[in-house]
């Protein structure tokens, strides 16, 4: 569609009061503006919404998206939208979460992005595992396939993991696929976690030194990390945790520094949210995320291909939703809190 000048250059204004706090100038907004009028005009046409992870590029979070979120937040979303299509921009696990809680909607996906915790494991390595230890609970990371969290007890989140893990009666855990995750959560429980080996390449790559040489460079930097950082990472920094409490914690914080030891998406997400904190050091790029562009969104809602359109098997759907509903009964309920 052609949009005339006057609406180009409203467009190139909005986006550029945001996108400049991450560094765009006024001609990377106005050669994006159609393209950003257009799905949000075809938004509108469809009754769909746009739901995108902390995780992708400034231009996508701020130029197109309804609601902004970790795979809590965002799989929330997906339960409760009256919308009649969600464009799920985010990694392939994620869109499927949509479907399993709200399956008569339209998922879409703009590209079909994997993950290295998901690929991790399949649902025969879960069978067998569960066979290993038949007493124990399985509870696994929200970063896994449809078919793997419908063999789980009960889903959870980089947020809400250590109150899943507390809240089922197990007194042993198969905690997977992540393990990384599953030795940072072990000393904050009595329980006994049994763990998966696989790993986040992206939160893999920070290492203790790092830490070392931004503590000198900053003095009073506070620093944070995600729970799928290596252990000795994580004893080094002020606040391990997910996402949002990553946001939360820079929010409420005194301090005028901060290093976010995650992906780069989210330190472009503080800078545009909250520009009079100060964000240092180094991140990290997930190349799943970052697949995703303005151009595969607008393809996407224009005319989806088969491969687009998250489909699953009944019998996945319902064992699946299960280990969901589990985690957010737990989350949600007080007593855990
Ligand atoms: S950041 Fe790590 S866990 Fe998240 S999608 Fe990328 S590879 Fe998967």
């Amino acid at each position: 569609m052609k949009f005339s000048e006057n609406d180009l250059h409203r467009e190139t204004e909005r986006l550029f009061k945001e996108l400049k706090k991450v560094k765009w100038s006024k001609l990377d907004c106005a050669l994006i503006a159609p393209i950003t009028l257009e799905i949000n005009r075809l938004k509108k046409e469809k009754n769909a919404i746009i739901l995108a992870h902390s995780y992708l590029t400034p231009d996508i979070m701020y130029g197109v998206a309804d609601f902004i979120g970790d795979s809590y937040g965002l799989s929330r979303q997906a339960q409760k939208t009256k919308a009649k299509i969600i464009l799920f921009c985010s990694v392939h696990f994620m869109a499927e979460t949509a479907k399993i809680l709200n399956p008569k909607k339209t998922v879409l996906v703009p590209v079909i992005a994997g993950c290295s915790l998901a690929e991790s494991i399949t649902p025969k390595d879960v069978r067998n595992i569960k066979k290993k230890y038949p007493e124990a609970a399985v509870v696994c990371y929200v970063n896994t396939t449809a078919a793997v969290k419908a063999e789980c007890n009960a889903c959870c989140t980089s947020s809400n993991a250590l109150r899943i893990i507390e809240g089922l009666p197990q007194k042993k855990v198969i905690f997977l696929p992540d393990e990384l995750m599953a030795k940072n959560l072990q000393p904050l429980t009595r329980k006994t976690l049994i763990n998966w080996d696989g790993r986040c390449i992206v939160h893999e790559k920070f290492s203790p030194k790092t830490i070392d040489a931004v503590r000198k460079n900053y003095p009073g930097v506070k620093i944070l990390a995600h729970l799928e950082c290596a252990p000795e990472v994580i004893q080094k920094v002020d606040m391990s945790g997910g996402t949002e409490g990553m946001i939360q914690y820079v929010k409420n914080h005194k301090a005028k520094s901060f290093m976010l030891v995650t992906e780069c998406g989210l330190t472009d997400r503080m800078k545009v949210e909250m520009p009079n904190k100060k964000m240092v050091g180094v991140c990290a790029l997930c190349p799943y995320m970052k697949q995703i562009t303005l151009r595969d969104i607008l393809l996407a809602l224009k005319s989806p291909s088969k491969d687009q359109i998250i489909e699953l098997p009944e019998s996945i759907l319902r064992k699946a939703k299960r280990a969901l509903d589990r985690m957010i009964r737990i989350t949600e309920d007080k007593k855990f809190k």
